[in-house]
């Protein structure tokens, strides 16, 4: 019978363990399988479906929330397009890895280039705006002066895609410029901004070896997020290959984004899974079981003990020196021993150890402390320091460096080449 039953248990176990790897199986096959002549191809592992008035604002380089990502899944997402060259290699990358991104158009590009904006939107990537003109310091600019820049951005976006539409409500900041006053327009009108969770600097004078070097350094201090590149940008051309290719080499996945329609609702979520590192990644608090809610069926008042339900016998105190375990057996009128019937230890014999040990010689404990000639007490802490290489400015000192940046985008950071992209400013913690 037992055996039967563990039987049909190592049966389930290993029909769900099938079941796993045959999915695993399918899952690369439909991978493969959706890109055609690219067997090795990245893919997209899902489809996230968002509502932007649930979650107006995501990116945790200046919000508290970002898209809800798991583990390893990454969000593509490419500024200031199209222009036709680099946005078409750029797309041919894209294709050849059958991965889809969110591009985020300039009103003015797409009046100059509206076929690049239908070819973003026929390829199913998601095409959000990013104002008309790209204007540097859009964080100063009154909501009367902003509005237009985002609207007429819409409406010129709108205009390039045509009857086919396809425009979503998804918004960046020029240079992650934010305001209060903007956020607020762009919530109302129902529109999602996007910040980032990490960039690749690849606006920036840098070589294509660096952009590749920092989207991948960057991923792999947050393991999933938002990544921000530019489809105008020659270098990110050049480096994108060799990002993407790592990236699958690293077991990282593509998630594409789409905003929820009435005829596909959002994907449904958890509030934690809307932050980068949700506590419960870290603190065990939501696996902690939950106190069970007794209920007293019978809240009457419980007799109090006597005296001899404690071992006290007509209220004096058991003798010590009585083994307990006589006392407890008197009451049954078992006669016991007066003794153990063990054999007792026989005593040590007489006689000082000690005295027959032999005596240290002298020798043993004396110690040589005399200096080593030329070399200096703290030879070994100097060495260690010169061992000690200094930090590369991450994603985070580098956004504060921008940050305080943030009244002039063209002002040189120090120790760094000429911004071309302006900053971003950090929204203060627990708002916007
Ligand atoms: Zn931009």
């Amino acid at each position: 019978m037992i055996g039967s039953v563990l039987a049909g248990i190592r049966t389930r176990q290993w029909a769900a363990f099938c079941l796993g790897l045959l999915t695993c199986i399918t899952a690369q096959i439909a991978s493969a399988a959706d890109c055609p002549g690219h067997p090795d191809a990245l893919g997209i592992s899902r489809t996230l479906v968002v509502d932007p008035k649930a979650h107006p604002r995501i990116g945790t380089m200046q919000y508290a929330e970002t898209l809800p990502l798991r583990d390893h899944e990454v969000v593509l997402t490419f500024d200031d397009g199209p222009l036709p060259h680099n946005s078409d290699q750029i797309l041919e990358i894209l294709a050849s890895q059958c991965v889809k991104a969110t591009f985020f158009t300039v009103g003015r590009m797409a009046q100059s280039f509206p076929e690049g904006v239908r070819k973003l939107r026929d390829a199913g990537h998601s095409v959000g705006s990013h104002t008309q003109n790209h204007p540097t310091g859009f964080d100063k600019f009154s909501i009367e002066r902003a509005k237009p820049e985002i609207d007429e951005g819409i409406a010129s976006v709108t205009a390039a895609l045509g009857d086919g539409g396809g425009l979503t409500p998804f918004f960046r900041m020029p240079g992650l410029r934010r305001s209060p006053a903007v956020e607020d327009y762009l919530a109302s009108q129902g529109i999602q901004i996007w910040s980032a969770d990490f960039l690749a600097d690849d606006w920036r004078h840098v070589s294509a070896s660096r952009v590749y070097d920092l989207a991948i350094k960057r991923l792999e201090a947050k393991k999933k997020g938002i990544l921000l590149l530019h489809d105008i940008q020659a270098r990110t051309v050049a480096a994108l290959p060799r990002i993407l290719h790592e990236m699958k080499a690293r077991g990282y996945r593509i998630v594409h984004v789409v905003p929820a329609t009435p005829q596909q609702p959002n994907t449904p979520t958890e509030p934690p899974q809307w932050q980068l590192h949700p506590p419960s990644e870290t603190v065990a608090i939501s696996y902690w079981p939950r106190i069970p809610n007794f209920v007293f069926a019978d809240a009457g008042v419980l007799p109090a003990p006597s005296l001899s339900d404690s071992g006290w016998r007509d209220g004096q105190p058991v003798r010590l020196a009585e083994p307990f375990d006589r006392t407890r057996r008197r009451a049954h009128s078992v006669p016991l021993p007066q003794q153990a019937p063990w054999p007792r230890q026989p005593p040590h014999p007489a006689g000082n150890a000690a005295i027959d040990l032999p005596v240290p010689a002298q020798s043993i404990f004396e110690i040589q402390e005399k200096p080593r000639a030329g070399v200096p007490a703290d030879a070994t802490s100097s060495h260690h320091a010169e061992q000690a290489v200094p930090a590369e400015p991450e994603a985070g000192s580098l956004a504060r460096r921008i940050s305080l940046d943030a009244g002039d985008s063209r002002r040189r950071i120090p120790g760094s080449l000429p911004v071309a992209e302006p900053g971003l400013q950090r929204a203060p913690v627990g708002s916007r």
